[in-house]
């Protein structure tokens, strides 16, 4: 799911930083999704990429959280629209007490992205090492990174995209979690009208948005107590159920057969921004960080900042996302 909207609400953000730099952060969102889209279609990379709409769903009582944020999406002058109960109803079949109906959302199969976005840079001249890097010492004028299999990479800088598994020169406190999703049989006569991409107003959301070839996936059940793979593997099968329940009640036409189920480990930062910038006390060593649920769409806006730092530029987004911000509480 290609969203901007992020996992923190923009009132939350606003709660915790002010009104001017949460809108800036959720701006700088909605121009990295529609950057990502521009980037797909100007190297016509085959990944199953969709605009969508997005539907952000109040669960029980929570429809003044919907409306709030909708107050201040309009503020922000972004693409969203309330749906009353009825109206939610009447155009999508959804009954939940409200939600937001945003435009300029994509989904897209990441797999098929990232090796297009690889096969391009590899035609560019980079190349790929299976390694894992293990010391990095950028105490001289250049980054040498040091791999297992013995080899040393030696350059003008570094970035780290090394997802959840953060090096320890990056200090940073983790809360990582578990994360499990479904993929239910093809059924493309039994989607949701627009295929829009469905997510809720709530910390540990549930998401759904359906594929190319007509199938539904779900994701969600998110738990912090589970964190070895053993035992995450364990819970697979609770987990399906309950995310299948959840199916029946948000779209109960559907067929629930599951042809796949997954899970994996996520983690998110307390705001819910990135973490992209310079690696602080590690000179010409930087890091794009992209969790929580928008990390793809993160990517793009990491790769901007960080060739327009090193090429010189700044940005204020580079403060409003760096490694060592006072995020508070
Ligand atoms: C269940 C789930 C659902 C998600 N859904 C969405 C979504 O719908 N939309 C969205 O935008 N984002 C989503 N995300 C987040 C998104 O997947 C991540 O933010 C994104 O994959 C981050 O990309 P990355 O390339 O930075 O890191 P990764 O994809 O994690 O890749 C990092 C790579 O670095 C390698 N690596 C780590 N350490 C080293 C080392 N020391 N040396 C060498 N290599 C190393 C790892 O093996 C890995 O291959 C989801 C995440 C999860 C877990």
């Amino acid at each position: 799911m290609l969203l901007w909207e992020i996992d923190r609400p923009l009132f939350e953000l606003a709660q915790l930083y002010g009104f001017e730099r949460a809108a800036r952060c959720y701006r700088a969102s909605h121009h990295a999704a529609q950057g990502l889209l521009s980037l797909v279609a100007q190297h016509g990379i085959a990944c199953e990429m969709r605009p969508r709409l997005s539907l952000y769903l109040a669960i029980d009582d929570s429809r003044k959280l919907v409306q709030d944020e909708y107050a201040l999406r309009r503020r922000a002058d972004l693409p969203s629209l309330y749906l009353d109960h009825a109206a939610l109803l009447r155009r999508f079949g959804i009954r939940r007490a409200g939600a937001l109906l945003s435009a300029d959302a994509a989904d897209a199969d990441p797999v098929l992205l990232t090796h297009g976005l690889l096969d391009i840079s590899v035609r560019r001249g980079a190349r790929l090492l299976k390694d894992n890097a293990v010391a990095f010492d950028s105490a001289a004028q250049s980054v040498i990174v040091g791999l297992e299999s013995g080899l040393s990479i030696e350059a003008r800088h570094a970035v780290l995209a090394t997802g959840y598994v953060v090096p320890d020169i990056v200090k940073l406190k983790a809360r990582p979690a578990s994360s499990w999703a479904i993929a239910t049989r093809r059924q493309p006569s039994h989607l949701w009208p627009e295929q829009a991409l469905i997510w809720e107003a709530s910390r540990n959301y549930h998401y759904g948005r359906t594929t190319a070839d007509g199938r539904i996936i779900l994701g969600g059940e998110d738990d912090h107590a589970l964190i070895e793979p053993e035992a995450r593997n364990h819970a697979t099968p609770t987990k399906v159920a309950a995310l299948k329940d959840y199916l029946k009640t948000l779209w109960p036409q559907a067929s629930d057969r599951v042809d796949f189920a997954w899970s994996g480990a996520f983690d998110t930062t307390h705001d819910g921004l990135p973490l992209i910038g310079a690696v602080p006390g590690c000179k010409n060593i930087f890091a794009a960080f992209g969790y929580g649920g928008n990390g793809i769409t993160f990517s793009f806006l990491a790769a901007e900042l960080l060739a327009a730092l090193l090429a010189g530029g700044s940005s204020p987004l580079l403060d409003d996302l760096a490694i060592d911000r006072d995020i508070p509480g």
